[in-house]
């Protein structure tokens, strides 16, 4: 006898549920997504108990007339599509016809609607699969669906339901995704009778966002870059968050495609590429990507719950994404302004100190410093002499010439000009940085202070002249390999076998760098050439670290990613350190460097270079206004 039979309906609708309807939350992102595709302006959506006792969804849409009310609830029923040509160009929220079936074959469901035109509202109930006459009632146009106990009859389910409070998390992040894609939408969510969110259907995006941010909202709008782009039919707006604001995850990257929230891999690469180097190392940008593009462009009949697509062209995709994000990043001024205590700033993250916390300690200092030694005259407090290793720049008379390139260069600042002509060679004028006077110091050896139009900066000196190798490597090693010393005495090392295998990996980097290695025994090498660039990092020092980080199991990186890695790195053991003393010309070149760096805001690694503090904040700080 044969073993294999038919599923009766409720069975199949039962096993469809467990892939749709997993909790709460996916129950009220099927409804609300049905009254949004039923052109609803108005939703209002009442929870009980983090979901478990009811999921109530009103809309003002389009209703449905008895007939179809009955229909709606029977497995593979959609009003959105009807034949497979349909499925080529998707351009509502739902197609698949069975989220209302898995629904009611869980819970308790009761749903009424008033089709627009039609006099009554009808009424229908199902138990858990088992369905109800259609019965008259009174209700306005739309509908409303209620959904009570759900998973009541499989407690095997209802025991993986969480707390309230977490299923409540849950909702809310659908309603927010829901919320961010529709912003001219009346959208409504109560629990427990406590308004959690009102919109309103006046709500533009930005408005909209501070509403739904983790962030209190005076801290998000002025914090969010926006950008777009319109290519081949791919429309991209994108609202970032600057570095300043970034998060502990990637829980704030929503990306929408045609209204629906989606997640995918190569965005969030992109997303991700965009921001390398402006944050630090396991901290992820808040981004807002809204996508439009053709329905026909992309399959979102890939997944039951249809949160991720496949794109036809995903590397243009991919590559305008990151063209679009990263073009507007580096054309903005992310330099981090100062938090002076009780003026107001972002408000600090939940998540433990924000990336500036070091910062903020100087800005606590600066403004003690301020306090104690109140000046008569802002200005005057800065004209000290240069012997106290504080200066005032005059401006020259030229002016600055095309290709400029920076007052005369001094030893320790010799890695990023080595092989730049300076000013004296090329017998040109100290170039004017500003058109005003500005003033610098260098405290603590580590930090330089400079007069800004509005302010002052202070600059962290490893940070800054770390970016300003590394951009500098950067455009040196994009043109050809870098260019070389050969050691007077070649210096040796031991190198382990898998070691010796990395190198030999990775001949090609080592050329590209201008690394010579050459055998010297059977487990030893030699140093024989040597990257100028790089003349204030230790040849052995440099190759040990590149050793281990070309033997890095765990890493798999591509080329492009290592080189990065391997520069940074390079960068960092080449900058002057913290605690090193430098001349007026060693900072005049710094701070010139920076004016004409391409993201002189971050290190490589993330961190800032440079704190801004404005006039207008101490004054206020000072009670001067
Ligand atoms: P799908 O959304 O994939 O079509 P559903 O099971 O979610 O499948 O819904 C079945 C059908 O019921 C929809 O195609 C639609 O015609 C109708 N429907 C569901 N919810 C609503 C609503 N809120 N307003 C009007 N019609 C609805
Ligand atoms: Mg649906």
């Amino acid at each position: 006898m044969g073993q294999i039979v038919v599923l009766d309906q409720n069975m199949v609708n039962m096993i469809a549920a467990g892939e749709v309807i997993e909790r709460p939350a996916s129950v009220v992102k099927e409804l609300m997504e049905n009254s949004i595709d039923a052109g609803a302006t108005k939703i209002m959506v009442s929870i009980e108990d983090g979901g478990r006792k009811l999921i109530s969804v009103a809309d003002n849409g389009c209703g449905m007339d008895g007939e179809d009310l009955a229909r709606a609830f029977e497995p593979h029923t959609t009003s959105k599509i009807k034949t497979s040509k349909d499925l080529l160009g998707i351009s509502t929220l739902g197609f698949r016809g069975e989220a209302l079936a898995s629904i009611a074959s869980v819970a308790q469901v009761k749903a009424t609607s008033r089709a627009k035109g039609q006099d009554g509202a009808n009424c229908i109930e199902i138990d858990c699969g088992s369905k109800g006459e259609i019965s008259p009632a009174s209700a306005d146009y739309g509908t409303t669906i209620q959904i009570r106990d759900i998973f009541y009859k499989l407690p095997a389910r209802r025991k993986f339901l969480r707390t309230a409070n977490t299923e409540m998390g849950h909702i809310a992040e659908q309603f927010t995704r829901i919320a961010l894609a529709n912003n001219s939408l009346d959208l409504t969510l109560i629990h427990n009778g406590r308004e959690l969110y009102r919109l309103s259907d006046k709500d533009n995006l930005h408005r909209r966002i501070a509403e739904l941010s983790p962030i209190p909202s005076s801290g998000i709008s002025e914090n969010l870059i926006e950008t777009e782009s319109n290519e081949k039919g791919l429309h991209i707006l994108a609202l970032m968050g600057k570095p300043s604001i970034s998060r502990t995850s990637k829980k704030f990257q929503y990306i929408f495609l045609n209204g629906r929230f989606i997640r995918d891999k190569f965005i969030s690469h992109a997303i991700n590429e965009a921001y390398r180097g402006l944050l630090e190392p396991n901290r992820f940008p808040i981004v807002f990507l809204f996508i439009r593009m053709p329905y026909e462009d992309y399959d979102v009949n890939v997944h039951p719950t249809k949160s991720e697509v496949r794109f036809y062209n995903a590397n243009f995709v991919h590559s305008q994404i990151l063209g679009c994000l990263r073009e507007k990043l580096l054309g903005t001024d992310l330099h981090i302004p100062a938090k002076l205590p009780g003026t107001t700033g972002l408000p600090q993250s939940r998540e433990g100190p924000a990336p500036g916390h070091r910062s903020q300690a100087i800005a606590d200092a600066m403004a003690e410093f301020f306090k104690k030694h109140r000046p008569v005259q802002t200005q005057e407090q800065f004209s000290y002499k240069s012997k106290q290793h504080l200066v005032a720049l005059h401006p020259p008379t030229g002016q600055i010439p095309e290709n400029h390139t920076g007052p005369a260069t001094t030893s320790a600042l010799r890695a990023t000009t080595d092989s730049a002509p300076t000013s004296a060679e090329t017998s040109q004028p100290v170039p004017k940085i500003r058109s005003e006077e500005r003033k610098f110091m260098q405290i603590h050896d580590s930090y330089i202070v400079v007069q800004t139009d509005d302010g002052f900066d202070i600059i962290d000196q490893h940070a800054l002249h770390e970016r300003i190798i590394y951009e500098d490597l950067c455009r040196r090693i994009q043109k050809s390999k870098l260019e070389s010393q050969k050691l007077l005495i070649p210096e040796s090392f031991e190198v382990t076998p898998s070691g010796a295998d990395a190198l030999k990996n990775n001949a090609e980097l080592l050329e590209k760098l201008g690394i010579e290695l050459v055998p010297f025994g059977p487990k030893t090498m030699a140093i024989q050439a040597f990257p100028t660039l790089l003349s204030k990092a230790d040849p052995l020092d440099f190759v040990q670290d590149l050793i281990d980080l070309l033997d890095r199991k765990d890493v798999n990186l591509d080329g492009e990613r290592l080189l990065d890695e391997v520069l940074n790195m390079a960068a960092c053991k080449a900058a002057i350190k913290a605690g090193q003393r430098l001349t007026m010309s060693e900072i005049e070149q710094l701070l010139w460097d920076k004016e004409n760096a391409e993201s002189a805001s971050r290190c490589p690694h993330g961190r800032p270079t440079t704190i801004k503090f404005s006039i207008s904040d101490l004054e206020k700080q000072f009670k001067r206004t």
